[in-house]
């Protein structure tokens, strides 16, 4: 069995404790490797690594075009390592290896975009009067801490890390316990890059000891979290009681509502990526769609197809569709939704259970009939689960679609642009994608509305979360 550890301080560290988390591929059960488990003490390294690094000034006084350069090297590296960091990824996370390849090329991506905008973040003069000359200019928060989830470990590292990087930020990254081990991949481009030491630190703990003390630990200026909502109500109670700024985003329950003019293929690829792509674990995954009644059994018929369709097994294997869900207990709970979902009256047009079978796999299930009332259209399920509901008129389907506490994505499948636009203008949600779920890339910017959370990720838009305004008045009397 491989052995992992953290990486603080530019080292690789043991925990004092010799606690290990032990890491299994989904896709048999069987354990791939361990990984030192972070307790208050390696926080505290890290915290402290990251701290003095912040106030050496190294990226702060660092000129912009050689973070920019240096930004650009840790993309060149990460794109280097993709192939080995993808693998490893692809047998923690159990998705499809060309989906965790592209993780690392996205990282690289991020880097890339990011370090073109170091030098552009500009402050402005204000007009207060002919004796003072005002300006502002926009400075990091300090020691930024992220705690990332297990769906898309890398990508999610790479929003806020690019970001927090190309603001002067030094920052603490505690990845999930299911998936610690592809980070550490990850950390090797950092030292190939030549980053110097304790500006970016990654441990891996558990989220309600190591994440949580990371998150209250007093030296940590800034918090970004992506994860579930009533984690990140959790994390925004704790950074409230030391009056820190967090970043949340968060879980969703994304509807797509489908006009009778659609195209059936579009709704289709958007099935395959958006509901049965990492099985369904998507944050923005399309979970319901809202169908207008005149086309709801057509569009039902190619759903189920297209489920029949789907290759089953380890996203190891070449032309698989439809990897595991991330571990016996989310199998059970997405299984639980499905089952409860029949028990109130919604109809399994395909699958409801799981694969007999190794691993943690679960049909391609598309719930037909399902009401909003039902806790299949109301929860956030993280499972290959497609709850379809009906409308007959234009208003009840936007109602239908917003009548949720999540509001991260939302979708509309229509010819007709006028009235994508005028559903677009309805919908609550961050993100809307028109006839196909994820058109987004590093540079649009993302997060959620209503429970989902707020701040935004990517894009120049996501920059303001990781910076703070001075403003300076200089007197000229
Ligand atoms: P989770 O909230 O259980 O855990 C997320 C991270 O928080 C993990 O690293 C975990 O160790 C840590 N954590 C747990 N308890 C903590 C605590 N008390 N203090 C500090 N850290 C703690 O979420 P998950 O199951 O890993 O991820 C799935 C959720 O993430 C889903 O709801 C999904 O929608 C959401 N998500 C959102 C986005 C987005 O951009 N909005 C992206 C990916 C995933």
């Amino acid at each position: 069995m491989d052995q992992y550890k953290n990486f603080i301080d530019g080292k690789w560290i043991e925990s004092e404790s010799k606690e290990t988390i032990k890491v299994d591929d989904p896709a048999n059960g069987k354990i791939i490797g361990e990984i030192s488990c972070a307790n208050k003490n390696e926080v505290d390294l890290a915290v402290d690594a990251a701290r003095r690094s912040f106030e050496s000034r190294v990226l702060v006084d660092m000129p912009l075009l050689a973070r920019a350069k240096l930004m650009r090297r840790i993309a060149d590296e990460t794109r280097k390592i993709a192939k080995e960091g993808g693998e490893l990824l692809c047998y923690e996370n159990g998705k499809t290896l060309g989906a965790a390849v592209k993780e690392f090329n996205d990282v690289a991506d991020m880097f890339d975009y990011y370090a073109g905008l170091t030098d552009k973040l500009e402050g402005k003069t204000i007009p207060v009067s002919t004796n003072v000359f005002d300006y502002t200019v926009l400075e990091p928060f300090g020691v930024s801490a992220h705690i990332v989830p297990w769906n898309y470990p890398l990508s999610m590292i790479g929003r806020s890390l690019s970001c927090s990087f190309a603001t002067g930020n030094s920052t603490i990254i505690k990845t999930a316990e299911l998936t610690p081990l592809s980070a550490t991949v990850f950390a090797k481009a950092l030292i190939n890059a030549e980053v110097p030491n304790g500006l970016i630190n990654i441990i891996c703990g558990y989220g309600n000891e190591a994440g949580s003390y990371l998150v209250s630990h007093e030296d940590v200026n800034h918090v970004v979290f992506t994860g579930s909502v009533a984690t990140g109500k959790k994390i925004l109670h704790a950074c409230a009681d030391k009056a820190i700024p967090a970043v949340v985003e968060l879980g969703g329950k994304s509807a797509g509502i489908v006009y009778p003019d659609a195209n059936i293929d579009d709704i289709l690829y958007s099935a395959r990526h958006g509901i049965f792509g990492v099985a369904g674990q998507i944050c923005t995954a399309m979970s319901r769609l809202v169908v207008h009644k005149s086309i709801k059994d057509e569009v039902v018929d190619k759903l189920v197809d297209l489920s029949k369709s789907l290759k089953i097994g380890p996203g190891i294997e070449k032309d698989t569709d439809l990897t595991p869900v991330i571990s016996e207990n989310q199998l059970q709970k997405v299984e639980g939704y499905a089952r409860s979902g029949i028990q109130e009256g919604a109809v399994a047009a395909h699958g409801g259970k799981r694969v007999e079978r190794d691993g943690y796999f679960m049909e391609p299930t598309i719930l037909n009939n399902v009401k909003q009332d039902m806790t299949v259209a109301r929860e956030e399920i993280f499972g290959p689960v497609l709850s379809v509901l009906e409308y007959e008129d234009q208003e009840e389907a936007i109602k239908i679609a917003n009548d949720t506490d999540y509001g991260l994505g939302a979708g509309v499948f229509t010819k007709d642009l006028k009235k994508a636009s005028w559903t677009a203008s309805k919908l609550e949600a961050g993100q809307v994608y028109v006839n196909k779920w994820f058109t987004g890339n590093h540079a649009t910017p993302f997060g959620g509305y209503k429970q989902s959370g707020y701040s935004r990720e990517k894009g120049i838009d996501g920059l303001k979360s990781y910076l703070q305004v001075k403003n300076v008045g200089i007197s000229l009397s």
